[in-house]
């Protein structure tokens, strides 16, 4: 375990092509290095959220010209997540712009995890701070994954949310992982941070105390209306460096390249997958942002010789075996 940031530091910024070909090693030992999991992300409640993310343009706080909307029915859910299933994704991702469930919202939730679930999905929500009996009501309807995440360095936070702390953050992780549901968590970069805060970010998720099974990596895309309309955009080289230092720190986490990809050439998804992302969200939006959609995606696989994921993973592969140790043990 790497934990302190001098360690962690002379991991981010080691010459480049050190830190492409450690990362690109600890990534053949844990994963097949071809292969990408593809997620589908649904906005099933949108906007009008009470909290002031500052990246985030379904803040009721900014004029961001995004309309509110009520829950999504859950049969237009579940119909949704049939077309995902059918385009190929095997984890399918509910969002909705809450601080966090109100009791009256969560018997819809958990049809429309149940519903998933029977599909044969990988189920995955995120919606917000939970209560213990929240958690434990989701992981009993088949919830498989939750998605909270920290954003950014315990030092940065305040500067891109205020509602809520850093240390509430935390707590809804436990409160996930002590319902037995696997942790989706990661951040956005690209927000005015430094490398410093990218590092901090990562250690504090690879320091948990079970690290989380999924890291998604975004890259923020500036929403009109919002504080951060106007961020000038981070050297697309920070971005592989930090996809590379989360893949040495979390070597089993599914590292997922999320939000910007719409933004980003081939050639640098190219490298963020070699430096260990091995997750994509997919569909030509994500819930309020763009994506590239099936077909660029299509073409991006087919170009690079990727392949999806075609079977979920939750239960995720034996924890403390390597790829290499389990194929012996197969054999
Ligand atoms: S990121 Fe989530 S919690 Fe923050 S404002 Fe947007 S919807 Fe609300």
């Amino acid at each position: 375990m790497i934990d302190n940031r001098q360690e962690a530091g002379a991991i981010y910024h080691a010459p480049f092509m050190d830190l492409l070909y450690r990362a690109h090693t600890v990534h053949r030992a844990h994963f097949e290095p071809s292969t990408i999991q593809c997620s589908k992300l649904l906005s099933i409640k949108t906007g009008g959220c009470p909290e002031d993310c500052s990246y985030c343009s379904q803040s009721a706080r900014y004029d961001s010209e995004l309309s509110a909307s009520k829950m999504m029915e859950v049969q237009r859910v579940l119909d949704e997540a049939r077309k995902a299933k059918a385009a190929g994704a095997t984890r399918y991702c509910m969002g909705a712009a809450w601080r966090s469930p109100k009791e009256r919202d969560m018997p819809a939730v958990l049809a429309m995890v149940r519903g998933v679930k029977a599909m044969g999905l990988e189920t995955c929500m995120t919606l917000g701070m939970l209560s213990d009996d929240q958690a434990t009501k989701l992981q009993e309807a088949g919830l498989d994954y939750y998605n909270h995440n920290i954003d950014t360095s315990e030092r940065y936070y305040s500067e891109v949310i205020t509602s809520r702390t850093f240390a509430d953050r935390l707590n809804t992780l436990d409160r996930v992982r002590a319902a037995g549901i696997n942790v989706c968590s990661g951040g956005i970069v690209g927000m005015g941070e430094t490398a410093d805060d990218r590092i901090d970010m990562l250690r504090t998720l690879a320091s948990l105390e079970e690290p989380p099974e999924s890291v998604p990596i975004n890259m923020l895309m500036p929403m009109k209306g919002t504080p951060m309309a106007d961020m000038a955009p981070l050297d697309p080289i920070e971005m592989v460096r930090t996809i590379a230092t989360a893949r040495i720190l979390m070597p089993r986490a599914y590292v997922r390249l999320s939000a910007g990809r719409s933004e980003m050439s081939d050639e640098l998804q190219a490298m963020c997958f070699f430096a260990g992302a091995n997750s994509i969200f997919v569909g030509d939006t994500l819930l309020t942002a763009d994506n590239p959609g099936e077909d660029k995606d299509a073409l991006l696989f087919n170009k690079l010789n990727l392949r999806a994921e075609t079977a979920p993973v939750c239960p995720k592969p034996a924890q403390e075996q390597t790829r290499e140790q389990a194929q012996e043990q197969a054999a």
